[in-house]
Formats: structure tokens, C-alpha cells, sequence
């Protein structure tokens, strides 16, 4: 696809359209192009040939990518774009450029791995080396990309008459929604919304509420339901970790490296802080992944809610436990099979996947005494998933083991805005034509669809590679 040359501005759908991963979408405007996102694909099935098939435009025809957060479904192709030709400038949050930084390189090294095995199995049948999506080398060099730091509610000018501001989407830390201003060949403000963070969470500000603009590109991952209180979920979480101490078992909680570990952690050292949890709980934070995340939390109060910014600034710190011990080598992780009960065991991945929870599994999830606390999304067809939905026996790394751990499934720690908060804080853009994008078309994405239509507005469910003129 080439350049458009005309004075027309137009948007196209590169991702996450009716569907909730792979977020890329793509602004062109006279003698410009802007790309917001440029995220994997993730799954329950192979997206593999997904990810690597062609971006649907020339990545060296970029000028800016504007990245809205950090999660591997909105930055994880940005080496790709780098290694096909993209030598723009990135522009992001420190926060999200920090935490992009720990993403790209960890699914660097994923995808090295993965290739690594597919060609010493291509090898043995006499086939050719399978190349890795990127490489390490590719996600150094996407860094260097990375340019001008975007803060909050500050306009940064682009080019004559361009002119974009990032302001907090309370979703992940330096996660935002960008507002777009032209003023060639007319002046229009589109808004893409990013991910929408849901009111009322701790660490994080709630989501800015957007003023009136021509167009807004919007998730609609939560359309279609409110979640449960947080307030009442962490109440689960006090009873379902005293529970499991009481027992005499270990309690494990398989988490997302990225915002809900670091909600955890602020949660029991609450409950401690309260008398709701013994006070010498041993908590274990076992994944290199969430212990560099964490560190970068610490390293952007600029980011944090009032709350959290008076416990900073008064010489505490929301993630740090009496009893937190973290464990980056895998000697130290091992080690943890020592305990039989009273740890707090936190580690990825999230669903179950991989990482280093499956050795917990093993070790803890036949035993009636342990608790095992899923906070997160469980896929279909995971192992995670598996265990929810009450199998009496799963496999891990090959070997059937009895599931006698008691399950607690935990709703209501979701980063994302539910449909009432999606709903308010679409009526502040008054009325905007609007995108929805990032949501499931059977759950989340028609049922907001058919509630903003019901209002008036005028909305579309873009088709995967679609493209329209804005005027
Ligand atoms: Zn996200």
C-alpha cells in the first residue's frame, strides 16, 4: 500500500479489530503518517502466521508511532516494525517506555527460544533453520527509536498544525489515551482511548475523562458487564489467604507481571498494615519479570493516585511487605519447594502457560490443604481455565496431578473499565463519531455498540484492514 498523496485524512484498522489483541491503528493526514500501537496478537490458538503476516502498510513510511501503554498486545510488534523498515519515532509515557522496554525484550526472548526449538526439530527431518518474529537485537534497536517523553495533559507538537497529548487512561502505570489535534486540511481532534483503566483502583489515578472531539477510536473489551466491586474482591482475597494459612498450605496466586502483581502486593501489605493478615506472612514474588515491574514502579510516583503519592512521599512504600522476599534466580525459586505451608506464593504466568507457577502446581495443587487464587482472565483451553472450571486432575510437564488445592476465583481486580464507566466516559466526548475497537463482537463490542447507537451516536466495528476518509 503507498502513501496516499491527497489532502484527505484517513483511518485504517491494522488490529483489534472485533477482536481484543494485536491493537494497531493507523492515522494518515496530509504528508504524515501515525501509527497508535503496534501490538501481538494473543491467544488460545497459534497466532504465529498472524504476527508475522504483513503489517497491511509500509512500516517505513511511519513518522511517529504513538504508544498508549505498555501490554504486549499494544507494543509487542514494534520490533517487527523495526526489523521491516520503520525508523520513525516512537512516543510514550517514561513509565510505558520503561515497561515496554521489559516487554519487548522478554517476547524477544520468547520468540528466540520458540525458534530455536521449531529448527532443531526442522534440522531432524533435514529442513531449513526457522527464523525467530525478532530478535533481542531487534527489541534493542526498537529502544533506541523511542524519543520524546510524553507527560501527562502536555501538548507536544509534532509538526506544523499537528499536535498530539497524552493524558492518563488509568489502566496500567503510564498508560494512556492520546488526543490527536490538526489543523490542516481542517481542524479535527480524533481520540484514541487506549486501554480504559476501571475508577476506584489503588496506585493509579482514575482514567481523565476526555473533552469533546471529532472522532474517538475506543476499546470495548468490558461492553457488555460491570465487574464486582473491588472492595468485596479483596475481602475474598483476605479470606481466601487466611483460609489456606489456617489450613497449614501454601497459597498460590498465578498473576500478570504488569499492574496486578504490583495491586497484590499493595492489597496484602494493606491487610497486614490492617491486622486482617499475621504479620510475618512470607510472601514470595517469584518472576524476574514482576520484580524488574515493580522496580519500575517505584521509580515513576508521578504516576501514582493521591493515596498512594502521601504514602511515597512520606518514606513508605505501597509494594513492600515485612515478609516480602523476592526470588529471581531459578536456584531460589526451587528452593521454595521447601515449604510446605504458610507462603504466599506469588508467579507467572497469569493463565498458567508457562513460567514458573506450573512448578508450584505441581507441588502444591494436589494437596487439600493449599489455596490456589486465580485474580486474572483464565483463557479457554489453558491450564489455568482448566483448574477454574474444577478438573480433578490436570497435567504439568507431562505428569497427571490431582487437583485437591482449593480454588478461589477472584473477579472483580480487572484493569479495564466495565460498561457503566466505558459508558460515561464515552458521553464526555459529546457525541463523537466513534470506533470501537479492542472487544469481542459477541460480548463486549455490540453491546456497547447497540447502547452508544441507542444515544445517538453514530458507530462503527471497523473489519480487519478497513480504511475511512474522515471529513
Ligand atoms: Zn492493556
Amino acid at each position: 500500500m503507498s502513501h496516499h498523496p491527497t489532502d484527505d485524512v484517513r483511518l485504517s484498522f491494522h488490529g483489534a479489530d472485533r477482536a481484543v489483541t494485536g491493537s494497531c491503528h493507523l492515522l494518515d493526514v496530509p504528508g504524515h503518517r501515525i501509527l497508535v500501537d503496534c501490538g501481538m496478537y494473543q491467544g488460545e490458538h497459534d497466532l504465529a502466521r498472524d504476527n508475522a503476516a504483513p503489517f497491511g502498510f509500509d512500516p517505513a513510511s511511519i513518522d511517529w508511532v504513538l504508544l498508549t501503554h505498555a501490554h504486549l498486545d499494544h507494543c509487542g510488534r514494534l520490533p517487527l516494525l523495526y526489523k521491516r523498515g520503520f525508523r520513525g519515532e516512537i512516543i510514550a509515557t517514561g513509565a510505558t517506555r520503561e515497561l515496554a522496554r521489559l516487554v519487548m525484550l522478554d517476547a524477544a526472548h520468547l520468540h528466540e527460544e520458540e525458534a530455536g526449538r521449531r529448527s532443531r526439530r526442522s534440522a531432524r527431518r533435514g529442513g531449513k533453520p526457522v527464523e525467530a518474529l525478532y530478535t533481542a537485537l531487534d527489541a534493542l534497536n526498537t529502544l533506541d527509536t523511542f524519543g520524546r517523553v510524553a507527560e501527562y495533559e502536555a501538548p507536544l507538537r509534532l509538526a506544523e498544525g499537528l499536535t498530539v497529548t497524552y493524558r492518563d487512561a488509568g489502566h496500567i502505570l503510564g498508560s494512556a489515551m492520546i488526543e490527536v489535534e490538526l489543523h490542516h486540511p481542517h481542524r479535527r481532534r480524533l481520540l484514541f482511548s487506549g486501554d480504559l483503566g476501571g475508577p476506584g483502583h489503588p496506585i493509579l489515578r482514575d482514567p481523565a475523562m476526555p473533552t469533546p472531539v471529532d472522532d474517538v477510536v475506543m476499546e470495548s473489551t468490558y461492553g457488555d458487564r460491570d465487574h464486582r466491586a473491588l472492595k468485596e474482591s479483596v475481602e475474598e482475597l483476605y479470606g481466601a489467604v487466611g483460609d489456606t494459612i489456617a489450613r497449614g498450605g501454601n497459597v498460590l496466586i498465578p498473576s500478570f507481571a504488569l499492574e496486578r502483581t504490583q495491586e497484590l502486593l499493595y492489597f496484602l501489605r494493606r491487610g497486614i498494615e490492617q491486622d486482617r493478615l499475621p504479620r510475618s506472612l512470607p510472601v514470595f514474588l517469584d518472576s524476574p519479570m514482576a520484580i524488574s515491574a515493580t522496580e519500575v514502579f517505584r521509580r515513576h510516583p508521578e504516576c501514582y493516585d493521591a493515596e498512594a503519592a502521601v504514602l511515597f512521599a512520606n518514606g513508605g512504600d505501597p509494594f513492600r511487605l515485612p515478609g516480602l522476599q523476592l526470588t529471581r534466580t531459578p536456584e531460589q525459586s526451587m528452593a521454595l519447594n521447601r515449604f510446605r505451608g504458610g507462603a504466599v506464593i506469588i508467579a507467572g504466568s497469569g493463565m498458567c502457560t508457562g513460567g514458573r507457577i506450573r512448578h508450584h502446581l505441581r507441588h502444591n495443587l494436589w494437596r487439600a490443604s493449599c489455596g490456589v487464587i486465580f485474580v486474572g482472565f483464565a483463557a479457554p483451553r489453558t491450564l489455568a481455565r482448566a483448574i477454574v472450571d474444577g478438573a480433578r486432575e490436570v497435567h504439568i510437564f507431562g505428569e497427571a496431578v490431582q487437583v485437591r488445592a482449593r480454588v478461589y476465583t477472584i473477579n472483580g481486580f480487572s484493569a479495564h473499565a466495565g460498561r457503566t464507566a466505558l459508558l460515561a466516559w464515552h458521553e464526555h466526548t459529546g457525541r463523537a463519531r466513534t470506533f470501537l475497537v479492542h472487544g469481542d463482537p459477541d460480548r463486549g463490542m455490540n453491546s456497547l455498540a447497540a447502547a452508544l447507537k441507542s444515544r445517538g451516536v453514530a458507530v462503527t466495528c471497523p473489519e480487519p484492514g478497513s480504511s475511512v476518509v474522515l471529513s
